[in-house]
This record gives structure tokens, C-alpha cells and sequence, in this order.
């Protein structure tokens, strides 16, 4: 005869909540505080942050050169700002340069426009190979850069975040700045994807 249970946490997340637990006993963080960063993190940061950044950037002159002049103040500007954003860099990608990002040391990353990081992104290969071997890198993330283009790459540090501005797709005129934001991904923020192309977009 079998009957089901339910299946036990896994090991990190019991020890994750056993952390909690002491931490909240000893009165070292309050649940309002555990609840305001889970909010944070779920619902007030995030790539789409991002994506409005380079979508306005992409219409509006004005705002773009506010925006490379000086990342953090432009962010603001749209609302997007807080830990892990405070020293924003915008970095411009051109038919001669490709910007790439990484944090060599760990895992440093713009929060408020970009959320949280991807696995890949703190993993030990991507922080050492993308410096040595760029190309081969972005290669494995499909995307290849021609030969006459300079692929540049970054490391964030502590004091520096960046946010790369990529350039908008070719065929996507016609399109308002919400519909632009829908073609701008994750990681061509990073430097590792190219925005969407607007086939099918609505305009
Ligand atoms: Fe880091």
C-alpha cells in the first residue's frame, strides 16, 4: 500500500528558513524587513526596469545623452534607483563597438534596472573566460560579433555598475516606446544578447 507526502523542502531552502528562524528569534531582521526584500526583489526590480531605460533612451535624444553622461542621475529619472544602482555606468553600443559585462571577482550587478543575476552570470567560467576569450564567448550565446566590431568588456566592482545601451533593431521605426521596451532583453543589457527584432511587434 502507498500513500504520498508531501516532499520535504530541499536542503538550502531548510537551511535557508532554519537562518531565518534564528536570525528573526534573535531579533537581527524583522519579518516586515524579510517581506519588503522579497517584495523588492519580486516585483519592484527587475530587467523590465531596464528595458524602459534603453527604450526611452532610444526616442528620446535628449534623455540619451543625460543618460550617458550620467547613468545613475537618468535611471532615477524613470523611477529606478537603490541598492546595488548607485554608481550606474551606460555604456553605448555602436556599428564599432560591442559592450560586454561581467564581475570578475563575483557576481556585481545592476539591481534596480536588471534584478537579480542570472546563474551563468555569477558562474566561474563566464567571469574568467569572457576576459580572455570574448568573442568565444558570446559565440556560445549565439551571438557573433564581426570581426571589425570591438567587443569591449567591463567589470563591475562594487563602486561601478553598468548597463549596457544596445542599439535599437533595424525595421523598428514605426514603434511606440512600449513596444520598443518589449524588444529589449535581459541580455542585451549585459552584452551577451542583442535586442528582439520587431517582426511581429505591435506597434
Ligand atoms: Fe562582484
Amino acid at each position: 500500500m502507498s500513500h504520498s507526502h508531501t516532499k520535504p523542502p530541499s536542503d538550502p531552502a531548510l537551511r535557508i528558513k532554519a537562518i531565518e528562524t534564528l536570525m528573526l528569534e534573535k531579533g537581527l531582521i524583522s519579518l516586515e524587513a524579510v517581506d519588503e526584500f522579497i517584495d523588492i526583489c519580486e516585483n519592484r526590480i527587475g530587467p523590465r526596469n531596464g528595458a524602459k531605460v534603453v527604450a526611452r533612451a532610444w526616442t528620446d535624444a535628449e534623455y540619451r545623452k543625460r543618460l550617458l553622461a550620467d547613468g545613475t542621475a537618468a535611471i532615477a529619472e524613470l523611477g529606478f534607483q537603490g541598492g546595488q544602482g548607485e554608481h550606474m555606468v551606460v555604456l553605448e553600443n555602436t556599428p564599432l563597438v560591442h559592450n560586454v559585462t561581467v564581475c570578475t571577482l563575483c557576481s556585481c550587478y545592476p539591481w534596480p534596472t536588471l534584478g537579480l543575476p542570472p546563474v551563468w552570470y555569477k558562474s566561474s567560467a563566464y567571469r574568467s573566460r569572457v576576459v580572455i576569450e570574448p568573442r568565444k564567448v558570446l559565440s556560445e550565446f549565439g551571438l557573433s560579433i564581426e570581426d571589425e566590431v570591438e567587443v569591449r568588456v567591463w567589470d563591475s566592482n562594487a563602486e561601478m555598475r553598468y548597463l549596457v545601451l544596445p542599439m535599437r533593431p533595424a525595421g523598428s521605426d514605426g514603434l511606440s516606446e512600449d513596444a520598443l521596451a518589449g524588444l529589449v532583453t535581459r541580455d542585451s543589457m549585459i552584452g551577451t544578447g542583442l535586442p528582439k527584432s520587431p517582426q511581429g511587434a505591435e506597434p
